[in-house]
């Protein structure tokens, strides 16, 4: 079964070294310590298959380090830049991490993310003073009304609305107006407060769609580092597969059977859509739901 985009990474995250000083102060001067490669928060380098290291010691080092942990027994860690906030995604990013290994694009989902959030997080949020890293580069504690800030991840629901059983399953898929032409998609949205799994599925579908959900099961999760989502990835049966579709979310939303998505997953030239891209969640959801069958 193939595993989730950005799921993999053989990062020990290290995090006994996190709340001792001295060992990270050991960890950065081990001669054989290791900074990723990054351009802004582009991986330099990774387009050739993997992500560039460089040692430390060879390094002029003008920012804070984030201990991203141990791999392959040598500590490696990651410059926090400021400003970086503002990079864009890129089609040269995406054929990168394509062209990466799913360890790799793990380790690397961690080190973006990390690095965003301290770029969009100089501040305290409780009291506006500057914020000081901590924790190895794993949080942001504030000098001066003490609050400590953690990385955040916000989760995002992805799901399939599921109509019939056995041959006359069908799912719903949806594009919105920025797809590439063809390409559709599992619908998602973030999570509310005060809201579950299931009651957050059962509302975008509504919301997008119109469609009422019930028996909400999860079948698989994944970090999105642009900046920091954590995917979960549903399905949900629903017994009335009339749309209501909205217009301002989605351009176009329709129920495929299974068949419909193993063709369009196996890029059939008679598929009813162009499948999202091997490492978004919806691929893999929608290639499990398909197995399934
Ligand atoms: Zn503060």
């Amino acid at each position: 079964m193939i595993s989730p985009g950005f799921t993999g990474s053989l990062l020990d995250r290290a995090d006994d070294a996190r709340h001792d000083e001295a060992m990270v102060r050991a960890m950065r001067s081990d001669p054989e310590a290791l900074l990723l490669e990054m351009s802004g928060l582009h991986p330099v380098g990774a387009e050739h298959g993997a992500l560039g290291w460089t040692p430390l010691r060879y390094t002029e080092v003008r920012t804070e380090l984030a201990l991203l942990g141990r791999l392959d027994g040598t500590p490696r860690f990651v410059a926090l830049e400021r400003g970086v906030s503002a990079f864009r995604r890129s089609p040269e990013l995406f054929a990168a991490i394509t062209a990466m290994s799913a360890e790799d694009a793990g380790t690397y989902a961690t080190a973006r993310s990390l690095v965003d959030w301290h770029s969009r997080h100089g501040f305290c949020a409780n009291c506006g003073a500057e914020t000081m890293v901590f924790r190895a580069g794993w949080g942001r504690s504030c000098p001066a009304c003490g609050t400590d800030h953690f990385p955040r991840v916000d989760p995002v629901v992805i799901m399939l609305a599921q109509h019939g059983e056995g041959a006359d399953a069908k799912v719903l898929v949806g594009r919105q107006p920025a797809f590439p032409p063809g390409r559709y998609s599992a619908l998602a949205g973030f999570l509310e407060p005060g809201e579950s799994i299931e009651e957050a599925v059962a509302r975008e579908l509504r919301e997008e769609a119109g469609v009422t959900v019930h028996s909400v099961r999860y079948l698989a999760s994944q970090p999105w580092p642009f900046p920091s989502q954590l995917m979960i990835a549903c399905v949900g049966m629903t017994d009335d597969d009339a749309l209501t579709i909205d217009y301002t979310e989605l351009e176009e939303a329709r129920w495929v059977s299974r068949d419909g998505i193993r063709a369009a997953l196996a890029g059939e030239a008679d598929a009813p859509f162009l499948p999202p891209p091997a490492y978004a969640i919806a691929h893999t959801l929608l290639s499990r739901w398909a197995a399934e069958g």
